[in-house]
């Protein structure tokens, strides 16, 4: 593969807040068994149903985002169930680059900051 053209640990986690984080079975066991509880537990505690996409992940307040996926660490800006993760957060963005990194290293060059963090709002409060 490819060298990857993008840093996660210098980005402030665009993709999580993506409001559709798609959890599938596999995913959701793998969830309840990381933190040792029941699926149905998980299944209300972590996810909600989305009308079209199915199951997802909840989300919580998030300064920069409006809106991030729950298992975010707002301060630290990493993912907190990184073993854990559903397989569409393991498969994006897909390539050796992404579109997120690229809007963020082109505006970090613009405002001579490298810790300058866009802030992107999605629509979706949920
Ligand atoms: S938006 Fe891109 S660079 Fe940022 S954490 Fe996600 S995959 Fe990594
Ligand atoms: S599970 Fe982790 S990698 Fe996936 S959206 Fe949530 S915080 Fe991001």
């Amino acid at each position: 593969m490819p060298r990857k053209k993008y840093d996660c640990l210098k980005c402030p986690g665009y993709c999580c807040s993506y409001p559709i984080i798609e959890v599938k079975d596999r995913d959701a066991e793998r969830i309840a068994r990381h933190f040792g509880v029941a699926l149905a537990k998980a299944e209300a505690r972590y996810f909600r149903m989305d009308r079209t996409h199915g199951r997802v992940m909840r989300r919580q307040k998030d300064e920069h985002f409006g809106r991030i996926c729950r298992f975010f660490d707002t301060a630290e800006r990493r993912c907190t169930i990184y073993e854990a993760r559903p397989r569409a957060c393991r498969e994006f963005p897909g390539k050796d680059n992404c579109g997120y990194w690229d809007f963020l290293a082109f505006e970090r060059n613009a405002q001579e900051d490298e810790d300058y963090i866009s802030t992107t709002w999605h629509a979706s409060t949920t």
